[in-house]
């Protein structure tokens, strides 16, 4: 219960063969519900936070360490993960900071480069006890610069893996980020033939544009970490919007906020025990 190594959820869940939660906080109220959705549907959570998230409060400390907080309180098991970092400084800041994990996002460089940066994070990361998640094969959509036509070349992964030594590995699929429906196909066959190529977990970003029953698939067919964000937001937001149509004369931000935390938690309670098969 409560902070555990994101190393120690993903081993548990790859060697069960389900898939780990991984949802996305963008301010307090988020991690408020994603952990209550954890305790009342008695599954392990990833809270994580991006560098765009950091970006917006102006600093990681705050909302960082409120997330490591509200972790160690959880009656159920909550690691800290920092999402989509192409900052090394920021990756080592959360290292120090005691997150259980971070991702250092390197796809953007050519592959000697994020191979060689990686490694830097890696070293630093590891000698705290902290696990790295890294990307190879560019997830479209989070900058509109790529094309959700991009997968992940199974050799060069199994290379990648090797010559960095990472904890679990970002993959190209067929999912995207920030998509409106939930209608992405993936490529089930290339995450079979990635999940028998690599040794580490596998994980997939822009699970919001994904259909549950594909997200089931995914896991089944070796993916592991099922990172989702916009998908928690969408309801979030609905809910805030219903309540404040509802009640146009609100004055108390908490009223609205706490509407949408309620359906965040709702949301990522049904689709956390999916992805964790409970
Ligand atoms: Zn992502």
């Amino acid at each position: 219960m409560a902070l555990t190594a994101t190393a120690e959820l993903l081993t548990d869940a790859s060697r069960r063969g389900a898939g780990l939660a991984a949802f996305n906080v963008l301010h307090l109220e988020t991690a408020e519900g994603i952990v209550a959705a954890a305790e009342a549907g008695g599954f392990p959570v990833v809270l994580q936070l991006s560098e765009n998230a950091v970006k917006y409060h102006g600093a990681l400390e705050p909302i960082a360490l409120a997330c490591i907080d509200i972790a160690h309180a959880a009656a159920a098991p909550v690691a800290v993960h920092l999402d989509h970092a192409e900052s090394e400084e920021l990756a080592l800041r959360a290292v120090e900071l005691g997150f259980g994990s971070v991702m250092f996002d390197g796809a953007a460089l050519d592959y000697r480069d994020n191979v060689a940066a990686t490694a830097r994070v890696m070293r630093r990361a590891h000698a705290a006890g902290v696990a790295v998640e890294a990307e190879l094969g560019r997830i479209g959509g989070k900058d509109g610069a790529h094309a959700p036509g991009v997968r992940t070349d199974p050799g060069e992964a199994a290379r990648f893996a090797a010559e960095t030594g990472i904890d679990a590995l970002a993959v190209a699929v067929g999912s995207s980020h920030q998509m409106a429906e939930r209608t992405a196909a993936l490529d089930l066959d290339l995450i079979a033939r990635l999940h028998a190529a690599v040794p580490v977990p596998l994980v997939l970003h822009g699970s919001s544009g994904v259909p549950d029953d594909l997200i089931a698939a995914a896991i089944r067919a070796g993916m592991t970490k099922i990172n989702v964000s916009t998908q928690l937001n969408r309801h979030f937001t609905a809910a805030v919007r219903e309540y404040l149509r509802a009640h146009p004369d609100t004055v108390d931000s908490r009223r609205y906020l706490a509407a949408g935390r309620d359906a965040l938690r709702a949301e990522a309670q049904r689709l956390g025990g999916l992805i964790a098969g409970v």
